[in-house]
């Protein structure tokens, strides 16, 4: 057989593995961080990583994020995440057939999903071959998670709106979206119905455009977008942006966002504090999206109505944090992880 699956011995982390058929061009690592809650649920990212290390790197870090973000909302699963070394131009059925049979290789301790690089039709072909696959576009199957992600957001800006202006009514506050992509549009469109003054930025003017047309939302160019004054700052395209540069000039008076892993360091969210800007810990507030594929996973099977009311909890689950924080005058992403762990000892 022409695929050959190495394990490594990381510490912290259950199992991690290394999948090679040079035959077809599949070079994938899957790490499995953490099953105590339930299967490691995560997307598979296909990026043309610079090197073999990174791609190990970043499937390690991401693996860890899904363990926080599973536990701190008690989704029923736990983290994991895969990455495949190459071009997303290049991906074919016989890829992501070689990947599935590394997946299948787990026994259903990590569930895939799609992430950068894959989408639910990715998703369909490995099932062909792996029933340990989620968020499917098919009867019984959750879908695409994103507007999940997106209302999640919404009610963590409400979180943020009831403590700060005392109601979670977010009508004629100014929020700033940076990224229209899939979670980034749906919020804008939710936003909108709220009577939200919207400010949007992406790099892809089109996004813009439309959103411009939809919604009536003002556009900031990218090089503005930190500096400018709104109630709500949402960072919705890709993560570690806030650095301490960042931190220290932006005007708003919380974050509130999608974007996975938005802190680059301790000390931006330490600066943050500082300056009394509320944040809300992204794997929380994004948490959405994982909600609605675990339930696909689950004995019961998916129920859109117990995915969106698990989604609402995310309003009291970040209210309690904030008010947590307040109380004993620390950063709120620690009172995340306290949770996170206090979760996983349970
Ligand atoms: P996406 O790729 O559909 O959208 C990202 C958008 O950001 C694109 O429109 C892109 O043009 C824009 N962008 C990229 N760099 C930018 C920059 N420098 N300035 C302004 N815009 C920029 O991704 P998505 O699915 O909407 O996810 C957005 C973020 O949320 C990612 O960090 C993702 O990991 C995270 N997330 C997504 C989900 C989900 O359900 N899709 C769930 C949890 C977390």
């Amino acid at each position: 057989m022409a695929l050959k699956i190495i394990e490594h011995k990381v510490e912290n982390y259950e199992k991690v593995i290394e999948g090679i058929d040079e035959e077809i061009g599949l070079h994938c690592f899957i790490a499995v961080h953490n099953t105590t809650l339930g299967p490691a649920i995560g997307g598979l990212r296909i990026f043309p990583y610079s090197s073999t290390q990174k791609a190990l790197e970043d499937v390690l870090f991401l693996a860890k994020a899904m363990t926080y973000k599973s536990a701190a909302i008690l989704s029923g699963s736990g983290g994991g995440k895969s990455v495949i070394i190459a071009d997303p131009k290049r991906k074919s059925p016989k890829l992501l057939h070689a990947f599935a049979e590394v997946v299948n290789s787990l026994k259903g301790s990590y569930v895939t999903a799609a992430d950068v690089g894959t989408n639910t039709n990715d998703m369909l072909i490995i099932k062909e071959k792996t029933p340990y696959v989620c968020a499917l576009p098919i009867k019984g199957g959750s879908g695409d998670p994103s507007i999940y992600t997106a209302f999640g957001v919404v009610k963590g800006m409400e979180a943020v709106a009831k403590f700060l202006w005392d109601s979670p009514s977010l009508e004629n506050k100014t929020i700033l979206i940076k990224g229209l992509g899939n979670v980034g549009s749906k919020l804008a469109e939710f936003l909108f119905w709220k009577r939200v003054n919207l400010i949007v930025c992406d790099i892809d003017q089109e996004k813009v455009e439309l959103i411009i047309d939809q919604y009536g939302a003002k556009e900031v160019l990218e090089s503005e977008c930190y500096k400018t004054p709104c109630d709500i700052f949402a960072p919705c395209a890709i993560g570690r942006t806030i650095n301490e540069q960042v931190a220290s000039t932006l005007e708003c008076q919380a974050i509130a966002g999608c974007a996975n892993n938005q802190l680059a360091t301790e000390e931006a969210g330490k600066i943050l504090f500082q300056k009394k800007i509320v944040y809300a810990p992204d794997f929380i507030i994004n948490a959405g999206g994982i909600i609605n594929a675990a339930l696909e996973v689950s004995k019961e099977g998916y129920n859109p109505i117990i995915s969106r009311d698990k989604v609402i909890t995310i309003y009291d689950i970040l209210l309690n944090l904030f008010m947590k924080a307040k109380e004993i005058n620390v950063p709120p992403e620690e009172i995340a992880m306290e949770l996170v762990e206090q979760h996983l000892r349970k």
